[in-house]
């Protein structure tokens, strides 16, 4: 038996974390959670209300002197990514999470932690239960179905909160105050296309290995996206050889930086001893353009003989080839106040069959005036081969521009305590504080949370001993 999580110290935050991490709450199955969430205020008399969107709110009022300060808001979601790998024997969706204690580290046997954010839920329930931490006036939200596009946040009924101070718990980096988060929006871009038939050798070319990651988190590693690649590769081909597309997929999901495509083409028996030369080159080119960001690039091409192929017009290849190979990938600008990114896109998800394509782009940022000038370039770039585009998905920016009081002294609160630095960052990343502070006009709004890695796949851990210092820091945030 290894050691069990209950016993960790802080066991006022670890006991309830234990708790959280037996209950399945993938998002969209948030009734046993809040469920949990309304028996613990009812236990311990705390007045608990929830909404049709499953949010739970529990009120808390000041200890002992500290009524006249100003109500706080504390803040995180309920609801996690559920993801297994082939090792695992529980579901996560269904079945406890299978955690066990490693050196520093709290992981989950083959799937998801649920620290993202079971310990912002638990930090929350430590300050509620307990008779021994001074605290103003304490409102506390519980929002469901964050990881499906804030839609608890966005549901949420703002008009019965009073707070303006407002303490999000789901960050990942202790030494990160982040004070800002980037909007987004994704553009389809759709169109039909004439179908035909092409007769050659047909190769099927794939591409894998690549780095892929976190649209938001990992766009500024500057990684190449398959996407792209194989639309660079096509426009290249396309230059010298007669060349035909049967089908291409790429990507899954519209925040992760696409790591493999595949497309099967059909070239002329006289081209492909030019075809095979143009991958071969493109191969070794995108090896030492990728080699540091991208070391595990693979760019199959196999030949699977002779053969007629139902594939799209060669009118509609170029059109789909050329905005694949125009259509921007990466950092589109900087911020000017911080080294972080400001603006970026991501060429999330393609998909091309003989008589359609469709090209699903995801774009990001921290001001939500550059978030709408990209969307007009792509958008200009899709009329330009008279493809159909539309906007959805569209969440907003968390803008900030000064540092706020409160943000400062937080800062100055941690650095004097722990002795190091913290520092105030806008992440590219969505937060529900851009909901929240879109809502209620005026809101003072941090957020914070312990150190974790690897969150949304089966390799998440949290730091123990960063949860006991964010205890710390949370306890002394509620006297300034
Ligand atoms: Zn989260």
């Amino acid at each position: 038996m290894g050691q069990s999580i209950s016993e960790l110290e802080p066991k006022r935050v670890f006991t309830f974390f234990d708790q959280i991490t037996k209950i399945p709450r993938g998002s969209g199955n948030e009734k046993a959670i809040s469920d949990y969430l309304v028996d613990f205020a009812d236990r311990r008399g705390l007045l608990a209300y929830r909404d049709d969107f499953n949010n739970v709110t529990i009120l808390k009022p000041a200890t002992a002197g500290m009524e006249d300060k100003d109500t706080v808001i504390l803040q995180a979601h309920m609801d996690m990514v559920c993801i297994a790998d082939k090792e695992a024997t529980a579901d996560p969706a269904k079945d406890p999470i299978d955690t066990y204690v490693d050196g520093d580290h709290i992981k989950a046997r083959g799937t998801t932690l649920g620290a993202d954010d079971g310990i912002g839920m638990s930090l929350i329930l430590a300050v509620l239960d307990s008779d021994d931490v001074a605290h103003p006036m304490i409102e506390a939200v519980f929002t469901s179905d964050e990881e499906v596009g804030l839609n608890g946040a966005n549901g949420y009924d703002c008009s019965r909160l009073k707070g303006k101070r407002f303490i999000n718990l789901d960050s990942e980096e202790e030494y990160h105050l982040v004070i800002g988060c980037a909007g987004g929006c994704k553009c389809d871009l759709t169109t039909k296309c004439k179908n035909t038939k092409a007769e050659g050798v047909i190769y099927e070319l794939t591409i894998t290995g690549l780095a892929g990651g976190h649209s938001g988190m990992e766009i500024d590693k500057g990684g190449a996206n398959a996407n792209s690649l194989m639309g660079w590769l096509l426009s290249e081909a396309l230059q010298s050889v007669e060349l035909n597309l049967g089908s291409f997929e790429g990507g899954i999901k519209d925040n992760a930086i696409c790591a493999e495509a595949t497309a099967t083409v059909v070239v002329k028996k006289k081209h492909t001893k030019t075809f095979e030369k143009i991958v071969k080159t493109f191969t070794d080119l995108v090896t030492v353009e990728y080699g540091k960001t991208d070391p595990g690039f693979t760019l199959k091409c196999k030949d699977k003989g002779k053969g007629k192929l139902e594939v799209m017009s060669t009118k509609d290849l170029y059109r789909f080839a050329s905005l694949l190979n125009i259509l921007p990938h990466g950092v589109a600008k900087m911020s000017q106040t911080t080294d972080m990114v400001e603006t970026s896109s991501n060429l999330a998800i393609v998909s091309a069959k003989p008589k359609s394509f469709r090209i699903c782009v995801s774009i990001r940022s921290n001001k939500e005036a550059t978030l709408e000038l990209l969307l007009r370039r792509i958008e200009t770039m899709a009329d330009a081969f008279s493809v159909t585009h539309e906007r959805r998905g569209f969440y907003s920016a968390w803008e900030t521009d000064e540092i706020s009081d409160f943000a400062r002294s937080a800062k100055e609160l941690y650095t004097r305590k722990f002795n190091r630095n913290i520092e105030i960052i806008s992440i590219h990343a969505g937060l529900e504080c851009a909901v929240f502070s879109q809502k209620i006009k005026g809101l003072d709004a941090i957020s914070i949370g312990p150190d974790m890695e690897g969150v949304h796949s089966p390799s998440e851990k949290l730091s123990i001993s960063s949860t006991a210092r964010e205890w710390e820091f949370l306890q002394e945030l509620l006297k300034l």
